[in-house]
């Protein structure tokens, strides 16, 4: 879904309707906060936004005579992240929860499930104890913050509402990274196609793309590459020029006659790095040219420039 609509949907759809005597302080869309800005980077203490969040439901919860627990995150390194949100996110399902729970508790956690040198990845729970199962959650909150969202339910035992984001350490050295932070936060988990015939550039490629989360297949000729298209749609295509069956300009007009790739950006890769090159790759209907061998920054600032036009 385009981020757009997403935005669109979120600011515009009437809440959900509340329970009797509920308050509307619950609902993200009554917060007033600015969804429409762009992503905000903000320091933020993993404990106290979980306290945040408890200390705003807590008036619902208690009229209903709801406990809200926040568990200890042990998470002591100050993170840099959308703070907005990512409370925007944690109120809907907390709100929800409230709104579920007859009595009982509520649980706020949050815990990692990965680290890497200057970042890590964070899976935020709000648990409940409502008899009644299936919660319905929102999934474009954790996509906006390029994770992914899940719920599931015990029977008799309650609903987990989670959802994953990456956060970046603070302090942890960013500098000239900035295309990879920003792929990572807004695209990560996208399909991309990599056509391409030398076995090293393959295992390149999908190494670069695999260190932004990028999803990537590999297809060895256009050939191969026209055939996948016209089965599954990706959300970028790496495309070399010269290639053994069908190369990159054929495979690339053929592409654009396919109903499921038509609009996919399609990126050349190529060793020939003179304007003519560029003219015909563009001619042929692709989006962007890099030349080989392909530099890890310029990569991932094409790769970004051309997955945020397609948002
Ligand atoms: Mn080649």
């Amino acid at each position: 879904m385009p981020l757009p609509r997403i935005m669109n949907a979120l600011t515009q759809a009437p809440p959900p309707p509340p329970a009797p005597g509920a308050s509307h302080r619950t609902h993200p869309q009554n917060t007033g906060q600015p969804l429409q800005t762009p992503p905000a980077e903000h320091s933020l203490v993993i404990d106290e936004l979980l306290a945040d969040i408890a200390a705003t439901i807590q008036p619902e919860a208690a009229r209903k005579g709801l406990e809200i627990i926040v568990e200890p995150s042990h998470i002591d390194q100050p993170l840099i992240g959308d703070a907005t949100r990512l409370s925007l996110a944690l109120l809907d399902y907390a709100g929800k929860a409230v709104l579920a729970t007859g009595r009982g508790r509520i649980r706020l956690r949050c815990h990692i499930l990965e680290k890497a040198w200057n970042r890590m990845l964070l899976r935020f729970e709000v648990a409940d104890n409502a008899v009644a199962p299936g919660l319905a959650i929102t999934r474009d909150f954790a996509e906006l913050l390029g994770g992914t969202a899940g719920a599931f339910s015990v029977s008799g035992t309650g609903n987990t509402l989670w959802f994953t984001t990456w956060l970046r350490i603070d302090g942890a050295p960013s500098a000239g990274h900035d295309a990879e932070d920003h792929l990572l936060r807004l695209h990560a988990g996208k399909q991309v196609l990599i056509v391409e015939d030398d076995l090293l550039n393959q295992e390149v490629a999908r190494d670069l793309l695999g260190a932004v989360e990028l999803v990537s297949e590999v297809a060895n000729n256009g050939l191969e590459a026209l055939e996948m298209s016209r089965s599954r749609r990706f959300d970028l295509i790496l495309m070399d020029v010269q290639m053994p069956l069908m190369d990159g300009l054929e495979a690339t007009r053929q592409i654009r006659m396919t109903s499921l790739n038509r609009d996919t950006p399609i990126v050349a890769m190529t060793a020939n790095s003179f304007d003519d090159d560029r003219r015909r790759c563009g001619d042929a209907g692709m989006d962007a040219f890099l030349s080989k061998p392909v530099e890890p920054d310029t990569l991932y600032a094409t790769l970004l420039a051309c997955l945020n036009s397609r948002a």
